[in-house]
């Protein structure tokens, strides 16, 4: 089996979840959507694969802007749009952090926060969460640049108290990321947060929810001085037109969205309970996967994760960092692929 695997988080030492290229996995360990985009997408993708190709995608990306702000009742200048939501974070760090500038990041998040920054030349001050992964107030309290937090956070599933970041991010003297990669799988958002604040950018993607992993497209709401700021840095033809259209097809079958999003959460907790029978810790999680740490077994997280992928040809992920080093983060896949991995779980634990 061969893997593919970004250069940028491997030169820091931080391996992003395997992406098989001989099929026939199960494949539950990047958090992507387990259904199909939406059938307006592909027909609006066919429709538009042509000639036109010849020209350059339009380079702010007016169109899909224009739709964003429809949907989600901002306007257009406040809104960026990059290739998938890396490129936003990376953007993010490229405009507004200095080589030898700090950053905040909280401990366990995503990963590439930090390994963005310190490409950058600058440093992190990490602040660990508490022990059921809430968020400690300490944060908001730190010097730094700019602060990410991940809401709902990866990998533990879980989101941070809202009046808690509001306070905070008043307080914060800095710019505060909010990165809602799987904030349609939750019960509540942040933008309100950006309305009333002017130092709050909320970052989205087309990734999970509308099952656009392949075609990268991510989002960034936020004051328009602060759009005004990313749109001068980014590449000028960042998003290509194929993955414009997508973006605005999406948006027009929100409804197919919210269709599977409903599945994937009922789904998630009929896994959860299920796991939780099998004796696992599971914390209560708000987007498309779920940390279970194994309790009272002879096998290990890392080697359940082994038996999975080798014996049963199902990928799940594992993180061999501090705190996850005894869990697996499982994605939600469909129901039957859920079947499965239940089905070999019980055979090999
Ligand atoms: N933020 C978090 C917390 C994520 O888990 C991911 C997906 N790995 C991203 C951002 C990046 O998403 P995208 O596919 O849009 O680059």
């Amino acid at each position: 089996m061969r893997y593919s695997r970004k250069c940028v988080s491997e030169a820091e030492g931080y391996v992003p979840g395997e992406q098989p290229t001989d099929g026939g996995y199960i494949k539950l360990n990047t958090n992507e959507n387990p259904y199909p985009p939406s059938p307006h997408v592909l027909e609006a993708l066919r429709a538009a694969i042509g000639p036109q190709a010849r020209l350059y995608p339009p380079p702010t990306a007016d169109r899909l802007r224009d739709k964003l702000a429809e949907v989600y009742g901002f306007s257009r200048d406040e809104i960026v749009v990059t290739n998938g939501m890396d490129e936003l974070l990376s953007l993010i760090v490229r405009t507004f952090v200095e080589p030898d500038d700090t950053v905040v990041v909280t401990y366990p998040t995503y990963m590439l926060y930090e390994m963005l920054v310190r490409l950058h030349g600058a440093k992190t001050v990490s602040h660990e969460l508490n022990e059921d992964f809430s968020l400690p107030d300490s944060v908001f309290g730190a010097r730094g640049r700019v602060l990410f937090l991940s809401r709902p956070n990866s990998p533990t599933g879980t989101m941070f108290d809202r009046r808690l970041m509001d306070r905070g991010v008043r307080r914060f003297d800095g710019i505060v990321v909010i990165d809602e990669a799987y904030v349609d799988f939750a019960e509540d958002n942040c933008l309100d947060s950006v309305r009333q604040f002017d130092n709050v950018i909320v970052v989205r993607t087309f990734s999970k929810s509308f099952s656009l992993a392949g075609l990268r497209v991510g989002f960034g709401i936020a004051h328009r001085e602060i759009v005004d700021d990313l749109m001068k840095v980014k590449d000028s033809y960042n998003v290509n037109t194929l993955s414009q259209i997508a973006g605005i097809a999406a948006l027009e079958d929100y409804e197919y969205m919210r269709n599977n999003v409903e599945k994937i959460k009922r789904t998630r907790e009929r896994l959860a309970s299920e796991l939780k029978a099998f004796g696992f810790i599971v914390p209560g999680s708000q987007a498309n996967f779920l940390l279970a740490v194994p309790d009272g077994y002879a096998l290990s997280a890392e080697q359940i994760y082994t038996r999975l992928k080798e014996e049963k040809k199902i990928l799940v992920r594992y993180f061999p960092m501090r705190r996850l080093e005894n869990s697996i983060r499982i994605t939600i896949g469909t129901d039957t692929e859920i079947d499965a991995l239940l089905d070999a779980m019980k055979n090999i634990l």
